[in-house]
């Protein structure tokens, strides 16, 4: 028995989508170097494949979140630049300068604490700075930046090979904060006075036009096959498909109720299929009575709460060919993509794909 005969749940991940949104998104921002975030493993979908597949596309720099996530992609990635978005902590100089990490430096202490390891080991070491141009999440506000400019020791031993800063709302394109982040990014970044190439612009960022490229983009979600223009048709070429097996399948009829709390009552004669997949395996409590899956071509509702390792569909309206026990529900797909499941769910596609589960197989093609 293989280990597909096994699953009960499928994640298929397309490794060349994947490197193919990176190509489209690269020839978006003609004039700037391409790099791919892969942090939270990848956006769940695995770092190390998705990272393998961007190399050999010929992407040379990444970003993570944390130490521990650039330590684990080092090998994967050869020489490449791995950036670490959260930056420095006390103590893990080694840990940077052993693997080869880069710290983007967020704040005055983080330079502090770069600076010193650089001096301690009698070296110039790499680093980027983030600049808090109006998200008041991370990085050097006016005043940080005012210090640094007044004095420059504080840079001592830093090659800093990149400014950037972060957009908050660049997923609505008529947002007012957009021209205003960028106004404030150029006019902190030329107050450095660094000459050191700039980065903006993440997935959504780029598609709000070339005022907002600067000499590198770092797009995540869209590499995933996230919209990166909500509302609009999706530019990228999807990545996933879910699917999850039937487990049973059950004729009903009124006034019988499915699930916890009986919070749907069946109206008439019908059909329920309970597949293999329950919020433990990432499907939201909230997609309980709204959420969809896919199944013969046609799209069922999810009646009922969601429980941990089970989901119950109304199959009602599908042909009985297609529905029975061991058959695979889609959940996400052609038909019903992450970015459907998530405004269904009440979130964003970002959640659904970090929250997937480890419990599904994952097959990568
Ligand atoms: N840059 C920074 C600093 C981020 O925090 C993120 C993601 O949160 C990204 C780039 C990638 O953003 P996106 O996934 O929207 O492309």
């Amino acid at each position: 028995m293989t280990a597909h005969d096994r699953a009960t749940g499928i994640l298929t991940i397309d490794l060349d989508a994947i490197a193919d949104n990176w190509r489209r998104l690269a020839a978006r921002a003609p004039g700037a170097e391409a790099a791919g975030v892969v942090k939270a493993d990848g956006y769940g979908l695995g770092a190390a494949a998705v990272a393998r597949s961007l190399r050999q596309a010929g992407c040379k720099t990444f970003f993570v979140a944390t130490i521990d996530e650039g330590i684990a992609l080092r090998p994967i990635v050869g020489d490449a630049r791995i950036l670490v978005l959260g930056g420095v902590l006390p103590g893990t100089g080694a840990d940077f300068i052993g693997h080869g990490l880069i710290p983007v430096l967020n704040s005055l202490e983080q330079i502090g604490l770069w600076s010193g390891f650089a001096q301690a080991a009698a070296k110039t070491l790499p680093a980027a700075l983030h600049l808090d141009t109006g998200m008041n999440r991370l990085g050097l506000d006016r005043a940080a930046i005012d210090l640094v400019v007044d004095d420059r020791r504080r840079l001592a031993g830093i090659d800093t090979m990149l400014v950037m800063s972060h957009m908050a709302c660049a997923d609505e394109p008529e947002h007012g904060k957009n021209p205003e982040q960028l106004a404030a990014f150029q006019s902190m970044s030329e107050s450095l006075a660094l000459s050191t190439p700039r980065s903006l612009a993440a997935s959504s960022t780029i598609f709000l036009g070339p005022d907002y490229h600067f000499d590198l983009i770092r797009p995540g979600a869209a590499l995933y096959g996230l919209n990166p223009v909500p509302g609009q048709p999706n530019p990228m070429r999807p990545v996933l498909r879910l699917a999850s097996r039937i487990l049973q399948v059950r004729d009903v009829d009124t006034p019988q109720t499915v699930g916890y709390g009986a919070s749907h009552r069946f109206k008439s004669k019908g059909r329920v299929a309970t597949v293999a997949f329950g919020y433990a395996d990432g499907l939201f409590r909230s997609l309980g009575n709204r959420g969809f899956g896919v199944i013969g071509g046609i799209k069922v509702p999810v009646v009922g709460r969601i429980s941990m390792d089970l989901t119950t569909f109304d199959v009602t309206a599908v042909p009985p060919e297609h529905v029975h026990a061991g058959a695979m529900l889609e959940l996400i797909g052609p038909d019903h993509d992450c970015d459907q499941l998530a405004l269904e769910a009440g979130t964003i596609g970002y959640e659904v794909l970090t929250a997937l589960s480890r419990r599904y197989l994952r097959d990568y093609i």
